[in-house]
């Protein structure tokens, strides 16, 4: 089954991306566990190789050849341990891809030059190289190129020894070359396999990652389009207020809990005295700094706990939740003087401004918020007929 297909194709020899910002990421990616898997297999491939330390002395007693022999081993097993140190600290693996390559080369030229030193031994040594070759595409990792030319170096190094150095027969030498050939064949398509399978895979991952990374943000984005439909329905962008919905949804729950909670509630309607004046005057725009100015004094003058809003044109509302008649009085009539300390004299010279307020409270448990806004209602009216720029208590209200 051949792997699904990504954004970015694979060459068809080496497994490698064809785009190098993709392969530099790859590898930069699995350098980790790159720089492990190579330390660990240099580390095993020197202590193999200083094992077979006792088939020399086996094979060529002490001589020449075996002092020989022994200083190479001795060299290959120090070159492979100081570059399984080298590479498991500053081992790149796409800087310096050719460090990884270094031990190949090493292990390779040490294997073929065992042949002039222990000519006796070459069958054995012929599964040596097969095992090694397997070694060098499946164990250390490394790029399918490297790998082919350093076993294609051994293979044929090795069959070059063994004819000229060993003397074996022609045939022997085919039969020797078709094994060499097969290794390599088998090692080649496995590797090609291994590589081509993690590269797919790691650009599955990235295109997994780069998705949920868009997903996160489409969530965040929706999340502040939310938030702003939410403060558009809920905020008078005139005042900054609560709008009239929102007002209407949050007072209705603070009057709920005083009639569960069997404590005061207050309400107020709140309304510019002659503020169609001040439009026909100094103009709608000059209407509104000054409608935005009153609703600013009067969120100043409330308390924390009470809940103002803009309840249409001119007017506002507010809720007092824990508040008896006497105290809703107080905070009425501080919010009527802050409003009429407010100052437009550079653009409306002269003009002092002023509101009303009605003030109704809970009578019963079953007053609810439209019949208490109507209380609150008539007391304003009262107050516009009774001249304006007060503050009057419902009489139903008082008769309670
Ligand atoms: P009263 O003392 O009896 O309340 O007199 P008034 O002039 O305040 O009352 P009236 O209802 O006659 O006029 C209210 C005016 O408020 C009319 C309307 O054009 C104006 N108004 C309502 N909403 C806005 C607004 O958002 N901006 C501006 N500039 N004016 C508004
Ligand atoms: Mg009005
Ligand atoms: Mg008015």
């Amino acid at each position: 089954m051949s792997p699904p297909a990504t954004r970015y194709p694979l060459h068809r020899l080496s497994g490698q991306f064809q785009d190098p910002g993709q392969e530099a990421a790859y590898r930069r990616d699995i350098e980790p566990r790159v720089r492990l898997e190579s330390s660990v297999a240099l580390i095993v491939a020197a202590l193999l190789f200083a094992m077979f330390a006792v088939s020399d002395y086996h094979f060529v007693g002490r001589s020449t050849e075996l002092y020989l022999l022994y200083a190479m081993r001795l060299v290959v097993v120090f070159s492979c341990l100081a570059l399984a140190f080298v590479l498991r600290r500053w081992g790149s693996y796409y800087r310096h891809a050719w460090l990884h390559a270094l031990p190949l080369w090493i292990l390779a030229t040490a294997i073929i030059l065992i042949v002039p030193l222990r000519p006796e031994s070459l069958s054995t040594q012929v599964s040596g190289v097969v095992v090694a070759t397997m070694g060098f595409y499946l164990l250390i990792p490394n790029l399918i190129p490297v790998v082919v030319a350093a076993s294609l170096y051994m293979g044929l190094g090795f069959l070059g020894a063994a004819v000229m150095v060993a003397e074996i027969p022609a045939a022997l030498a085919v039969r020797l070359l078709l094994v060499l050939v097969m290794t390599n064949a088998v090692g080649f398509f496995a590797l090609l396999r291994l590589e081509t399978l993690q590269r797919t895979q790691f650009s599955l991952l990235q295109e997994e990652r780069v998705q949920n990374q868009q997903l996160t943000e489409e969530v965040a984005h929706r999340r502040s389009l939310e938030a702003r439909l939410r403060s558009l329905a809920e905020r008078d962008t005139l005042t900054g207020l609560d709008s009239r919905s929102h007002f209407m949804q949050r007072a209705g729950e603070l009057l709920r809990r005083a009639q569960v909670d069997r404590t005061p509630f207050s309400l107020f309607m709140i309304d510019t005295d002659h503020f169609k004046t001040v439009n026909d005057t100094w103009g709608h725009s000059q209407g509104d700094r000054v409608l935005a100015a009153i609703a600013e004094a009067c969120r100043r003058a409330l308390r924390p706990q009470d809940v103002i809003g803009r309840f249409g044109g001119e007017e506002f509302i507010v809720a007092l939740p824990d508040t008896r008649p006497e105290e809703a009085r107080r905070v009425a009539e501080r919010l009527r003087q802050r409003v009429a300390a407010l100052s437009f004299d550079d653009d409306m010279p002269g003009h002092r401004l002023a509101v009303t307020i009605g003030i109704a409270g809970v009578v019963d448990e079953a007053t609810d918020l439209d019949a208490l806004i109507h209380q609150a209602d008539q007391a304003l009216y009262a107050g516009k007929h009774g001249g304006r720029n007060r503050v009057v208590v419902s009489q139903a209200m008082g008769s309670a």
